[in-house]
């Protein structure tokens, strides 16, 4: 059995992770969640001076907008679709036969008009774009949604359904450049405050195919997506806890983002996996939190 079954294992028998028979797919404790909201608000204590306008979507997008974000030419593996019976009384009853005999019962479902959102951002880009021009200050936005990725594994950290903290910023190369670093500082800042080892290393996108990888040689090469890193099921290959992404003004391009003057806006994202930094905190300090660290309960709960 190797250390990645074993903590999933631990997960499981303390009742933290609530097994569904699929890989990637959990319940969860309400102590789970308790770590997750404590986690939330030493966020909110970072970043909650900045003035960011909050925005909650649900996890599911506009097919349309997510089919425009270009997502199925870059990342089809992760993608997931939802799709509904359509059918006549007929149909139904020949679904049902499909069923009974065991046999692929989807096939005749049909798309709807919503997909499950890959990450946080993607609906807030053509939101913000029917505005009209950004004011003076440019934009700063606070989102948290759950995502959904198809990549199954055995790794507690990478899960199917899970949730991304993020703030995007748009305005000039500099401005969101400038968020970009802060966020990079406060996250090393915040992550001492809880008592986790971490680094910060440049990344890439998992981008499909042979054109993909063109675009991950792009993505290292120009700096634009860096990862802050956290041993949790290996010291090895640590996992990333957050992840702060520069998009130039690829996101201004494809939606229309202005700056008041009219010029293309540049974007910026950093994103925390909540669920990671929990199983981070679980990980390093033990499953039972009332063990942990009184200086760290403080930090988190006061
Ligand atoms: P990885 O390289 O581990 O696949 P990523 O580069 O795909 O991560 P991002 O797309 O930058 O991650 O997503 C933002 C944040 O969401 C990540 O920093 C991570 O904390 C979290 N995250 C990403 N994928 C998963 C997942 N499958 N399960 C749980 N959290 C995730
Ligand atoms: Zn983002
Ligand atoms: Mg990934």
């Amino acid at each position: 059995m190797d250390m990645q079954t074993s903590f999933l294992d631990r997960l499981f028998e303390s009742g933290l992770l609530i097994d569904t028979g699929v890989d990637g797919l959990y319940g969860r404790s309400g102590q789970f969640e308790d770590v997750i909201t404590a986690f939330e608000r030493l966020i909110d204590t970072f970043g909650g001076a900045d003035g960011a306008e909050a925005m909650r979507f649900p996890p599911g997008m506009n097919r349309a907008l997510f089919e425009k974000s270009g997502y199925m030419k870059s990342f089809p593996q992760l993608a997931g679709t939802v799709h509904s019976f359509c059918g006549s009384e007929l149909d139904h009853m020949s679904l049902l036969e499909c069923m009974e005999v065991g046999d692929d019962w989807t096939k005749g479902q049909q798309a709807t008009d919503i997909v499950l959102t890959p990450a946080a951002c993607y609906p807030l880009y053509p939101t913000v774009a029917k505005r009209g021009n950004l004011p003076k200050t440019g934009g700063l936005f606070d989102l948290q949604s759950y995502c959904f990725r198809h990549e199954p594994s055995k790794d507690p950290a990478r899960q199917q359904l899970f949730r991304m903290r993020e703030y995007v910023c748009m305005g000039t190369e500099q401005h969101v450049t400038d968020f970009r670093q802060k966020w990079m500082d406060r996250g090393l800042e915040m992550m001492k405050q809880v008592g986790l080892d971490v680094t910060i290393d440049v990344a890439n996108d998992p981008f499909f195919g042979r054109a993909g990888k063109m675009m991950v040689n792009n993505q290292r090469d120009q700096n634009l997506k860096f990862e802050l890193l956290i041993p949790i099921t290996s010291v090895a290959k640590p996992t990333a806890c957050m992840s702060f992404n520069y998009h130039q003004d690829s996101f201004g391009l494809k939606w229309g983002l202005n700056l008041e003057d009219g010029s293309v806006a540049h974007t910026a994202c950093v994103g925390f996996g909540l669920e990671r930094i929990a199983l981070a905190l679980f990980h390093h300090h033990g499953l039972d939190v009332k063990e942990w660290p009184a200086s760290i309960r403080k930090t988190l709960w006061g």
